[in-house]
């Protein structure tokens, strides 16, 4: 049986696709820092709706999968005749969201489904820059992607650290750059 420290949480498999660098600094040296953009992101999350129908921050976990995390909100609709649908929510700060925002709300997705036991194939990722719910159909691309991040988490090595995200502009909005100092590198690479 896995302990709840071994099991990947799922906000660390959108932190691993934005950057495997960023992954590996919040994981072995929290040096997390509340930069601008996170700490926006955070007062946004607790400034939630009251609106009725949703639960919020709703734990699953599977063993199976090697994964665990909180759905930021679950929607819960009665279905005439038929009992309740429930379609989790992953609400960002952004005005536009990326692969590794539908691949974290897939991550859901799958541990919801295995919590019901029952097929949950689309989940919404809301914007609180535009106001604007998206709905996401759970595709096998993103099931394999969600299954091939979770190998690739469990096998980081704190010896090993990873290299540099491939596009740099990442790095401005990243909550560790003073550790990880992509552009200093990069100008002392040159000097070597
Ligand atoms: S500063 Fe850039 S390279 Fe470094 S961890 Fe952040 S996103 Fe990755």
């Amino acid at each position: 049986m896995l302990r709840d420290d071994e099991l990947v949480n799922v906000s660390d498999v959108n932190q691993f696709l934005y950057c495997p660098r960023r992954y590996y600094y919040i994981s072995y040296f929290d040096t997390i820092e509340m930069n601008y953009f996170l700490r926006d992101g955070q007062i946004k999350h607790r400034n939630q709706s009251r609106r009725g129908g949703w639960v919020r921050e709703f734990y699953v976990q599977s063993e199976r999968l090697g994964i665990h995390g909180k759905i930021d909100v679950l929607e819960v609709k009665k279905i005439k005749d038929e009992g309740y649908s429930f379609v989790p929510i992953e609400r960002k700060r952004a005005s536009s969201y990326y692969e590794n925002d539908e691949i974290q709300l897939a991550t859901y997705c799958m541990l919801l489904e295995e919590y019901l036991d029952e097929p949950v194939g689309m989940g919404y990722i809301y914007l609180f820059g535009t106001n604007e719910r998206y709905a996401i159909t759970i595709t096998e691309r993103h099931r394999q992607k969600v299954l091939d991040t979770i190998t690739a988490i469990q096998n980081i090595k704190l010896d090993a650290i990873p290299d540099f995200a491939e596009n740099l502009n990442k790095c401005k909005k990243c909550s560790v750059i003073q550790y990880c100092m992509p552009f200093e590198t990069k100008i002392l690479e040159k000097i070597r």
